[in-house]
């Protein structure tokens, strides 16, 4: 794991301090879409000179590179995701547990996309998960 968070730290101009690959390794092992707050409240025990700031930073540092997703579907904060392939999200309104859910084909109109500089695709469900249904 060491080897690997440090590699990609690196390929995306990151230096690879103690809290970043922390921060990384915890995106890369859990796929829940963690915001700020929770990526702090599960580290900080692990390291105790930890900041909400630093891990700000530390998670726009990432999305400014490449490292990590956005997802913008809670008007309240921003949820970080560690894989940046194209997939969509389903969030559960009861437990508000954001779930990957993948597709083949959009079946976009190409022609309403004419003109338009593509930079972010973020395609999102909402409803209930079958936990809590
Ligand atoms: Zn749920
Ligand atoms: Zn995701």
């Amino acid at each position: 794991m060491n080897t690997f968070v440090t590699k990609s730290l690196t390929e995306h101009n990151i230096k690879p301090t103690f809290p970043r690959m922390k921060i990384y390794e915890y995106l890369m092992e859990h796929k829940n879409h963690p915001s700020v707050d929770s990526v702090y409240q599960e580290l900080v025990e692990e390291i105790p000179t930890l900041s909400r700031t630093t891990v700000y930073n530390t998670l726009h540092l990432f999305l400014e590179r490449g490292l990590v997703q956005p997802i913008l579907i809670n008007e309240n904060e921003v949820r970080y995701d560690g894989d940046t392939t194209v997939h969509g999200h389903f969030m559960c309104r009861e437990c508000g547990v954001i779930h990957d859910i993948f597709f083949q084909d959009l079946n976009l109109d190409d022609a309403s996309l004419d003109g338009f500089q593509v930079e972010q695709k973020q395609v999102y469900y909402n409803g209930v998960c079958p936990q809590c249904k």
